[in-house]
């Protein structure tokens, strides 16, 4: 065993602050890594505030993690010391069921363990990427290509996989018009990956304050959906719509932005259940999904396709006592576009 500076919720009424874990020894198959950055996803707040739900404390949330090898089990075939890593959701998985071998382990129907909040096959409790250092069996590290900058990279391992696995699947591409809902941390991904695909993108914000980012980051339009012109003008619009919001929202209104045989996808996480009138997919099949991260394979596939198209994340770089006002900031949808934790300043 470890000890290793973390930055923890002792409850879900309490801030974070700074403690210590033990991480495991390195087992077989196993590798140290030594973060250097971990993003903070809106999933970190809505867990370590027990949102969804009860939760396992104390916390320590990250599921962003990006760093190096530094040590690695004697089984380990696929990374040495000094290679440049990857972490996001998933730390194991049954590796059995019908979607685990087909790489979806997302979608584990024999117990996939999450990479904090949950409880491990030896029974102790996972602990994320708020921290100096973790131990991860090699199956559930990704590999970060030299082309991209280890702080940009990190939110990739949940910002990044969540949308391009979804754009991906419903064929976000040339010729398609792709609504990206929200443009926070997940968003602005979606907006860049959906650009990189071909596709001709619109945002649909809250409001216009971030339309210059929007549109830099690939977006061909820009609407408020504050306005109500905007669902006029773009009634019957859109190819595919994903929505990354990640509070209830009102979903006959937005697929009546759909094209017939449209899609409104979402991966967006709210606390609340939303209503639906089912007259909304009724006319003009439309089909209404949801999508959660990626599998490993893909998520190796998303961060070489990143590197490929020079898409890093646009992160704000904060230190470990900045965590709790970053929470905050991000409840506020104010956020440029992720937050990313130094993690040497644990
Ligand atoms: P984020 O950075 O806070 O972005 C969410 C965006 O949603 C905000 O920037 C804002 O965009 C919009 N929004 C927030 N509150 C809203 C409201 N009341 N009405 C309308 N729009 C609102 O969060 P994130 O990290 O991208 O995560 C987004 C959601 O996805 C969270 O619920 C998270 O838990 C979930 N998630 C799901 C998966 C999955 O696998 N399915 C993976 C990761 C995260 P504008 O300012 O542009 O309006
Ligand atoms: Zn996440
Ligand atoms: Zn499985």
């Amino acid at each position: 065993m470890t000890t290793v500076a973390a930055y923890a919720a002792p409850s879900a009424k309490a801030p974070l602050e700074r403690t210590t874990i033990e991480r495991r020894a390195v087992r077989e198959f196993d590798v140290l890594i030594d973060i250097e950055f971990a993003g903070i996803c809106h999933s970190d707040i809505h867990q370590a505030r027990e949102g969804w739900g009860e939760a396992i404390f104390p916390m320590v949330p990250g599921h962003e993690i990006a760093g190096v090898v530094s040590e690695v089990g004697p089984g380990v075939t696929r990374f040495a010391v000094g290679d440049r890593v990857g972490v996001g959701c998933l730390v194991d998985s049954c590796r059995e069921c019908d979607n685990c071998k087909a790489g979806l382990e997302q979608y584990c129907t024999g117990g996939s363990v999450g990479t904090y909040n949950a409880i491990g096959k030896d029974g102790e409790p996972t602990y994320g990427g708020y921290a100096q250092k973790i131990v991860v069996d090699e199956n559930y590290v990704v590999r970060i290509p030299d082309g991209l900058a280890l702080d940009v990279a990190a939110p990739l391992l949940c910002a990044g996989i969540t949308t391009y696995s979804p754009l991906k699947h419903w064929n976000a591409g040339p010729g398609k018009k792709v609504a990206i809902l929200g443009m926070g941390g997940l968003g602005h991904m979606g907006v860049k990956i959906a650009n990189a695909l071909g596709a001709e993108v619109t945002v649909l914000s809250q409001s216009l304050r971030k339309k210059d980012d929007g549109l830099k980051l690939g977006a061909a339009h820009y609407y408020a959906t504050s306005d109500e012109n905007t669902f006029k003008e773009l009634a019957g619009t859109f190819d595919l719509i994903l929505s990354t919001v990640s509070a209830p929202l009102n979903l006959d209104a937005y697929l009546s932005l759909l094209k017939t045989d449209g899609a409104f996808v979402n991966v967006g996480a709210p606390e609340e259940p939303v209503a639906l009138n089912l007259f909304s997919v009724i006319g003009g099949r439309k089909t209404l999904a949801g999508s959660g991260i990626g599998g490993i394979q893909e998520t190796q596939e998303m961060l070489d396709f990143c590197a490929e198209h020079g898409l890093g994340a646009e992160i704000e770089l904060i230190a470990a006592q900045e965590i709790n006002d970053a929470y905050e900031r991000v409840l506020a949808s104010d956020v440029r576009y992720r937050f990313v934790i130094d993690t040497s300043t644990i």
